[in-house]
């Protein structure tokens, strides 16, 4: 009978493990879109690759004034790279820019799957808030929400921009989490990470929230080298995936240059995940 038993919770194990690998988050791609030649590149080897998602940024943050991103113009990009069967990511500041990417989709038979995100500098709440109301409110339901953490370290403010966002009405079940460290305290940084993670502080989140949580290595490591160590650090966590700066030419880059990865170490990353 014991026999019997065990065989039964091995059976729901394994279920329970192989729908944990099926449904991991996996974004991949530029920083920021930056021509037609460079989206495709990325839109084919992505596509390649089988259940992993696009992102490109469109509207840039930037610290100092200068390349902003291709604006809606670069809409057009994301959904020639989605017409390969990928779901596409992408950053929006302000609710405006939410319209822009509903008026392109509008007209189209097959809508392209988007997850739109709030970026970690975006903290005002209005607009955190109305972003995620226009979604709820306008989008087609395949359209989700990610949202980052806020620069400095809060745990309160974290769950706060949640709080907004959930205050919308926009379902649980399209929104995703992802941290991307916090400014750095000078003295504690022997690896020069851009961002600190805080791996305990996401996990409180993601179990008080029960929303996914993702980490992303590329903006907490800042160097392709702390790419690859975030990235084993975090596998000691539940994280449900990660989002990856990833460029056909990262020496080109028009933005985050030092942290995006090739095609060839991409796939290396993606080994590590898997094993
Ligand atoms: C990004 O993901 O492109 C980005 C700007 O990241 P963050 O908001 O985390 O700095
Ligand atoms: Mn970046």
């Amino acid at each position: 009978m014991a026999g019997f038993y065990y065989v039964i919770i091995y059976y729901l194990i394994s279920i329970k493990m192989s729908n944990k690998s099926i449904s991991k988050i996996i974004i991949a791609g530029p920083c920021a879109a930056e021509s037609r030649k460079q989206i495709e590149l990325t839109a084919e080897k992505i596509s390649a690759l089988n259940n992993i998602i696009m992102r490109a940024s469109i509207f840039k943050p930037r610290t100092q004034p200068g390349f902003e991103g291709l604006g809606a113009e670069g809409v057009e990009l994301l959904i020639k790279a989605a017409e390969k069967n990928i779901a596409v990511a992408t950053e929006v500041m302000v609710p405006e820019h939410v319209n822009i990417i509903l008026e392109k989709i509008a007209n189209l038979h097959k809508k392209p799957e988007f997850i739109l995100w709030i970026g970690s500098r975006n903290q005002c709440h209005i607009n955190q808030r109305e972003i995620a109301r226009i979604i709820h409110e306008k989008a087609p339901k395949s359209m989700r929400l990610m949202i980052k953490n806020q620069p400095w370290k809060d745990e309160t403010h974290w769950i706060g921009i949640i709080e907004h966002v959930l205050s919308s009405g926009l379902s649980p079940e399209r929104i995703i989490l992802c941290h991307r460290g916090f400014y750095p305290d000078s003295n504690q940084n022997p690896n020069m990470f851009r961002n600190l993670p805080d791996y305990a502080m996401a996990m409180r989140i993601k179990e008080k929230t029960k929303l996914p949580m993702i980490i992303d290595p590329s903006h907490i490591g800042g160097s392709i080298e702390n790419v690859f160590r975030v990235m084993e650090e975090s596998l000691q966590f539940d994280f449900d995936g990660m989002m990856v700066e990833v460029h056909p030419n990262p020496k080109e880059a028009m933005t985050d240059a030092k942290q995006q990865l090739n095609f060839n170490e991409f796939e290396r990353l993606l080994a590590i995940i898997k094993n």
